[in-house]
């Protein structure tokens, strides 16, 4: 346990943020004699099943060793929203040209100012996530590194909590991959480099996952000279290739390096800076940075929590050995959110809390498998999904239909001069169910929502067809693709029919 949790820069903001987070003052309470929930980490999933417990009426302790709202208020969502943002100004000062509009001077980037802006409005948000606003909220909070000392009993920082069920909610830290030298070098992860007050002036991001592409495009934007590095032959490995090509073309376009398909062998500190040593394709390549980020995956946070003890398994890769209804191996312990789930983020972690208070609490048997978890890589063009791809579906022997309308032919794309992207929609081959879908566009995170109720509501692109989008919007594209299925369904008997009706009544 981090007794005295700092987080860097020591300035106002960051103060304000450990004292609603990790509180220097906290007095952890008295345990009542027995709990109906303790849960082990106050991340999203923590949060999110201690206070909706709570709500209930049922008694819970909620544990956390560093700070509450985990990664993603502390270290994740929260602080690289804030610097995306910033670097979407300047993206729009530097087109702003083709608009009609001059900015001779160009963006001129302050950015200390950018990472000061990102510290306020952390802390800001900080107080939804405050270790008080849950003691409020009913909840016994202690702060403490958390321990099962039986299979009913979790010890904390020298007091033993009684439980009827346990949650670990323990989320996932990054992957510090093992290249020679890298630590001797030095190198930020997504815990550190949020840090940051002055710019790097070379930045390599190991990594081309979500991290590494919104944060590489987010630094070369501020004005860093960024390079990204990853094994895989293209960006956003998990994602088409169709959307992660429009991506690496942007990058390109906007100056940043690409390795890809590439290996680092070791990294060397050399007068101050750091030497890359590669291998690509054979041949070997060297490059000098000033820094290093390192996005090369993330780890569930498994140790130290006795779970070998107390019967729960795990995988140090695939985290907490969880079944459809979030039990663990140990039929009095669930586990939600990173530390469990394939899907690591946000809306999983507060989706997985909600399947595990209904589980818990109420004998209930809701399922994860019922779930239907869209995402998005806030890049620019965002890219976000929702359901199965075309190999998802083909391995399941599912056969589809693919509908996709690119934006260069959509009036509101073309009039803001966002006309990169497509949409693409999967059906069940010969309906109008959709079974998966993936949008490339600057509000993609936005429009990905409405095929998702389209999911979960089994509402078809027929209906979808018949529903009014505003014009001019970039969401008329789902429309468009819901137009291109009913095409379909004009068969030429029906196209024939319709001719001899149209000749009979003229
Ligand atoms: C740079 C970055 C950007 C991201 N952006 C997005 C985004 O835009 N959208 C999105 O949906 N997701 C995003 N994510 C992912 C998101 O942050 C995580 O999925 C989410 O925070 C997971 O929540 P969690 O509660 O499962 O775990 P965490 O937030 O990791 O919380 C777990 C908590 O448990 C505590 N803990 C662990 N072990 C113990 C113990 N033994 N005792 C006590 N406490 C313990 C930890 O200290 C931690 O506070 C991003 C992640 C990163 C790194």
């Amino acid at each position: 346990m981090n007794k005295n949790p700092r987080v860097l820069p020591d300035d106002e903001y960051n103060k304000e943020l450990i004292s609603n987070v990790y509180p220097p003052d906290w007095v952890n309470p008295e345990p009542t004699p027995i709990y109906n929930l303790v849960v082990i980490g106050a991340g999203t999933a923590g949060l999110v099943t201690a206070a909706g417990a709570a709500g209930l009426g049922a008694k819970v302790a909620l544990i956390e060793r560093h700070l509450f709202g985990g990664d993603c208020l502390n270290y994740g969502c929260v602080p690289s929203k804030c610097i995306i943002r910033s670097s979407r100004i300047v993206a729009d000062i530097r087109d702003a040209p083709q608009f009609g509009v001059h900015a001779p001077e160009g963006a001129e980037v302050d950015f200390p100012a950018v990472m000061e802006r990102m510290r306020r409005l952390r802390a800001k948000i900080s107080y939804h996530d405050a270790a008080k606003n849950l003691k409020e909220q009913g909840v016994d909070v202690f702060l403490g590194d958390a321990k099962f000392s039986s299979a009913d009993t979790v010890d904390v920082a020298g007091k033993t909590l009684h439980f009827k069920k346990a949650v670990i909610t323990s989320g996932a830290r990054p992957v510090h991959p093992p290249i020679e030298g890298l630590v001797d070098a030095g190198f930020y992860t997504n815990e550190t480099i949020f840090s940051l007050t002055e710019r790097p002036p070379r930045l390599v991001v190991i990594g081309g996952g979500p991290l590494g592409c919104e944060l590489a495009q987010a630094f070369q934007r501020l004005g860093s000279q960024v390079t990204i590095m990853d094994m895989s032959p293209h960006l956003l490995p998990r994602e088409n290739q169709d959307a992660a090509e429009i991506l690496q073309n942007t990058f390109i376009r906007e100056g940043i390096n690409l390795i890809l398909a590439t290996k680092v062998k070791r990294v060397e500190k050399k007068n101050g800076e750091k030497v890359i040593h590669f291998e690509s394709q054979g041949k070997e390549g060297k490059f000098t940075v000033d820094e290093i980020l390192v996005g090369a995956g993330r780890a569930p946070n498994v140790e130290g929590m006795n779970l070998e003890d107390v019967g729960v398994k795990y995988d140090k890769i695939k985290g907490i050995e969880v079944n459809d209804n979030l039990h663990t191996t140990n039929p009095h312990i669930y586990a939600a959110g990173d530390c469990c789930m394939k899907y690591k983020f946000t809306h999983t972690a507060d989706a997985t809390a909600r399947i595990v208070i209904a589980n818990t609490l109420f004998m209930g048997h809701r399922k994860l498998s019922a779930l239907t978890i869209p995402w998005c890589t806030y890049t620019d063009p965002e890219i976000a999904h929702v359901g199965m791809y075309e190999h998802d579906a083909k391995e399941r022997g599912i056969e589809v239909d693919t509908f996709k309308e690119s934006f260069n032919d959509l009036d509101r794309a073309i009039a803001d001069g966002e006309e990169e992207g497509f949409i693409k929609v999967h059906v069940k081959k010969g309906t109008d169910k959709i079974v998966g879908a993936t949008i490339v566009a600057r509000h993609a995170g936005e429009m990905i929502s409405e095929i998702t109720v389209a999911i979960v509501g089994k509402v078809g692109l027929k209906t979808i067809a018949n529903v009014i989008h505003p014009y001019p919007t970039q969401a008329e594209a789902i429309k468009h693709v819901a137009d291109a299925y009913n095409r379909t369904r004009l068969t030429p008997l029906m196209k024939g029919l319709f001719k001899r009706w149209f000749s009979w009544t003229r």
